[in-house]
């Protein structure tokens, strides 16, 4: 078998399939490599929510481009990777929860987004029985929305063998090899070795180690998330609910099966890249649930599991060329790599063969500085 590619692709979780579908296109060879099978990182583990609704430019841009595509996956995949556009609806607390939203809103409007600050009555409309206590407002978008995370990236992978590239699933990249300053090769755990000018990390959770094999510090800590899925019922309202108050949580309805899937963030963090379950957030996760939506309280949860988020230090993603001639970064998504996959991959694949990209990925180089903190997170 040729041993030779235009691009070595490290993880087959959203990033690498993106990156590698439009790499693809541009008819390069594209070999990704998977220690486990494709989605078993943070991918297979997500929640599904799209938003355009940040509070730092370059996320808005590389968003907006995202929901472009995947409302135009179904066609470009000839897969139904199950788009929604049902939105977002941030709930305000605080008035200092408000004031970010409205500043940010400022912002997201200057993009053209069709967001706006509601009323707590306005809130209740779109989600029917929400307990509107102590709401003082919503950050709402209809632009926003849901998708299937296993679809898009085995939609994605399924392109890249269609364009001649192969997917090696049960192959763990253990050594980069450099030859000067250039990259050179992969060594996989079966002491095979496989060359290209080109590797792009995209390891998720693990990104922090493929950069430590070509010298490499990335600020790229993996934090434990936990998530559940509910027992479905009928329709009950679109978008996804955020409430980041301390013993808030964030959830969902799945517009074709009724089931509830959602996650909070805990405190404090848990670092590592543990993958147990808990029988707190099992409890917990319920009760913050029901507290917003009282509804809810006769469903049972079907199923719980846990997955990484990958944080920088500013709650943005890395990606980009790095010193290392041939080795690029995508990676470090915190939390939101689903969602960033289709633009990110699309994007750098235009860095990687044109040199630039048509939304410049300046501000999400590795080397930033990391002390601008994205504040709708
Ligand atoms: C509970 C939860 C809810 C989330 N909800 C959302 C959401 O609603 N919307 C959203 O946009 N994002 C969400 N996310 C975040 C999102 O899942 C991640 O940001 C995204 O999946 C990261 O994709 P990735 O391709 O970078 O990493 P991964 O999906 O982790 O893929 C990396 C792959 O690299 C492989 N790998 C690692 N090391 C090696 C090696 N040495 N050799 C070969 N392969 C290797 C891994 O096995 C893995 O499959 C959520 C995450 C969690 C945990």
């Amino acid at each position: 078998m040729n041993k030779t590619a235009d691009v070595i692709i490290i993880g087959a979780g959203i990033i690498g399939a993106a990156t590698g579908y439009y790499l693809s296109k541009k008819r390069l060879k594209v070999y990704v490599f998977e220690k486990a099978f494709p989605c078993y990182g943070s991918t297979g583990r997500c929640i599904g929510g799209i938003r355009a609704q940040y509070a730092h430019p370059l996320s808005i841009q590389v968003m907006i481009e995202s929901i472009k595509i995947f409302s135009t996956l179904r066609d470009e995949l000839n897969r139904d990777v199950e788009w929604y556009q049902g939105g977002y609806l941030f709930l305000a607390h605080t008035e200092e929860k408000k004031r970010t939203y409205l500043e940010a809103i400022k912002l997201q409007k200057q993009f053209g987004l069709p967001v706006e600050f509601i009323s707590p009555e306005e809130c209740s409309r779109i989600v029917p029985g929400l307990n509107c206590e102590d709401l003082l407002g919503g950050s709402y978008s209809p632009y926003d929305g849901q998708a299937n995370p296993f679809a898009v990236t085995y939609g994605y992978l399924e392109g890249i063998k269609k364009h001649r590239g192969k997917i090696f699933t049960y192959t763990e990249i253990k050594k980069i090899n450099l030859t000067g300053e250039k990259v050179s090769s992969v060594v996989t755990d079966k002491n095979e070795e496989y060359f290209a000018p080109v590797i792009v990390n995209a390891a998720g959770p693990w990104a922090k180690k493929i950069g430590e094999l070509v010298g490499l510090s990335l600020p790229i800590e993996p934090e434990r998330h936990e998530s559940l899925v509910t027992e479905a019922c009928e329709r009950l309202f679109d978008p996804m609910i955020v409430d980041y108050r301390p013993d808030g949580c964030y959830f969902v309805q799945n517009y074709k099966t009724g089931h509830f899937i959602g996650c909070y963030t805990p405190i404090p963090n848990d670092p590592g890249d543990h993958l147990d379950a808990s029988s707190t957030f099992l409890t917990e996760m319920p009760r913050r649930m029901v507290r917003l939506l009282p509804k809810l309280r006769h469903l049972k949860v079907l199923r719980q599991w846990a997955g990484s988020y990958e944080m920088t230090p500013d709650g943005n993603p890395i990606v980009g060329a790095t010193p290392i001639d041939g080795f690029y970064v995508s990676a470090g998504m915190c939390g939101h790599g689903f969602m960033f996959g289709p633009a990110l991959g699309k994007l750098l694949a235009d860095l990687i063969t044109e040199g630039k990209s048509s939304i410049s990925l300046e501000e999400f180089s590795y080397n930033r500085d990391f002390s601008r903190k994205e504040l709708m997170k």
